[in-house]
C-alpha cells in the first residue's frame, strides 16, 4: 500500500514510518519539522520505498501531484504542552485546517484516514476511568483549549467528513505515550524527569503531585493505531495503558530505574491540569483485541538508557 503520515518525523510518527516501510508498504512522510526532526526518520531516508516532503499541513496539498494514497495517518500537531502553548494559533489551525487538508486528500483518492485524537478531548475529567461514551470537561478558555478543543474540532471535522462524503475514517483517542525517541527538551514529564535525575538536578514536580496519569510505552502504542487502522471501526477508540500512577510515583519509579537519589522542587499546579486520568479500555480489547504489554518498569528503563546515551554523546561532542 502506499501510506502518507502527517507528522511522521515526530516522535510517535517515526515509528510508524519505520513500522510500515518493514511492513514492505511505501510510505510517504509529511512533516513541518515543528517539534519532529530528520534525525528520527534519518535511517529511512535513503530508503526507496520512503519519501520525505517538507510541508505544513495548514497549506493547501497539491492534490494531482501524488501518486493513489490508500491510507493516511494524521499525526501532525504537536503533542506537548510546552510546545502546543507556544502559539496557541497555530496550534488550532494544525489541528482544524490542517486536518481539514488531508480529509480532503483523503476524499480525493478514497483513502483511509486515521487521526490521532487525545485523552485530552475528555479535559480535566469528571468520570474516571473515562470511554469513549463521555463527552468530557475542557475549558475553551484555558491555556489548554488551543490543543484539547482544537482535537475536538479535529475530531468533528473528521466525523462530518464520514458522514457527508463518505470518507472511512479512524479516531484513535492516545492517552500518554512515552519511549526512547522523545526530545530531551520535549516538556513531558517522562523525558523531563529522566533528563532531570540523569543531570542530577531535582525534578520539577508540578502540583502536589497526586494527579494520576496511565503511560503507554510507544511500541504498544504503534501495534494499536496499525491495529485499528486495519478494524472497521469509525468510531473513537482509546489507546493507552490503564495502569494509573502518580506523578510524585512516577518520580520514585524513575529515581529508582536510574539509581539516583530523588530530590523534588515543587511548583505551582499547572492550570486545568487533569486531577486524574484512566482509559476504560473495554472498546479496544473488545474491538482490536489490543493490550498494552510493556511494564512501566521495563519501559522506562529502555527510555533512560535511550537519553542517558544520548546525553553521553552530546556530552563528548561538546568536549571535541
Ligand atoms: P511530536 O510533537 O513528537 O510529533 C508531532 C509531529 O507533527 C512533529 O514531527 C511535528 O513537526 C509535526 N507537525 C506539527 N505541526 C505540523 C504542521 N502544521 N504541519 C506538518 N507537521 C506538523 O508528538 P507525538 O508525541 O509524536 O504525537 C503524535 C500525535 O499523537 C500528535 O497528533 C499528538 O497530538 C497525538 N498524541 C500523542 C500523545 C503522546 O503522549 N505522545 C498523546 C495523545 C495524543
Ligand atoms: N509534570 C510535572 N513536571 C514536568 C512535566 C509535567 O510535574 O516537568 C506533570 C504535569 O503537571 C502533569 C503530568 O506531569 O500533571 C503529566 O504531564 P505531561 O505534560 O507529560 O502530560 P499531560 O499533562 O499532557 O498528560
Amino acid at each position: 500500500m502506499r501510506i502518507l503520515i502527517a507528522g511522521g518525523a515526530g516522535f510517535i510518527g517515526a515509528y510508524l514510518c519505520e513500522r510500515l516501510v518493514l511492513q514492505g508498504h511505501t510510505v510517504i512522510c509529511v512533516d513541518s519539522l515543528y517539534t519532529g526532526t530528520t534525525e528520527n526518520i534519518a535511517q529511512l531516508i535513503p530508503h526507496p520505498r520512503f519519501t520525505f516532503i517538507k510541508h505544513d499541513v495548514v497549506n493547501h496539498f497539491d492534490r494531482d501531484k501524488f501518486d493513489k494514497i490508500d491510507q493516511i495517518y494524521n499525526l501532525a500537531c504537536p503533542a506537548s504542552l510546552v510546545h502546543y502553548q507556544k502559539d496557541p494559533v497555530k496550534t488550532i489551525e494544525t489541528n482544524v485546517i490542517g486536518t481539514k487538508n488531508l480529509l480532503e486528500l483523503a476524499l480525493h483518492h478514497q483513502a483511509r484516514f486515521l487521526l490521532t485524537s487525545t485523552s485530552e478531548v475528555y479535559g480535566d475529567p469528571e468520570q474516571h476511568p473515562q470511554s469513549e461514551e463521555y463527552w468530557g470537561n475542557v475549558n475553551t478558555m484555558g491555556p489548554r483549549a488551543c490543543y484539547d478543543e482544537g482535537k475536538r474540532c479535529a475530531e468533528a471535522l473528521a466525523y462530518a467528513y464520514h458522514i457527508y462524503h463518505g470518507v472511512d475514517i479512524r479516531v484513535a483517542r492516545l492517552f500518554n505515550t512515552y519511549g526512547p525517541g522523545m526530545q530531551k527538551d520535549d516538556g513531558r514529564v517522562v523525558s523531563n524527569f529522566i533528563v532531570q535525575l540523569l543531570s542530577n538536578a531535582p525534578v520539577k514536580l508540578y502540583g502536589d503531585g497526586r494527579q494520576t496519569r496511565c503511560f503507554c510505552y510507544v511500541d504498544d502504542m504503534i501495534e494499536g493505531l496499525l491495529g485499528l487502522m486495519s478494524s472497521h471501526c469509525t468510531t473513537p477508540v482509546n489507546l493507552g495503558s490503564d495502569n494509573e500512577i502518580s506523578v510524585v510515583e512516577l518520580a520514585q519509579l524513575i529515581s529508582d530505574v536510574l539509581n539516583k537519589e530523588l530530590a523534588i522542587t515543587y511548583l505551582p499546579a499547572l492550570i486545568d491540569d487533569p486531577k486524574e486520568r484512566r482509559p476504560d479500555l473495554s472498546k479496544c480489547q473488545r474491538i482490536l483485541g489490543w493490550e498494552a504489554k510493556t511494564s512501566l518498569r521495563v519501559g522506562l528503563a529502555n527510555t533512560a538508557a535511550y537519553f542517558k546515551a544520548k546525553l553521553e554523546t552530546q556530552e563528548l561532542l561538546s568536549v571535541v
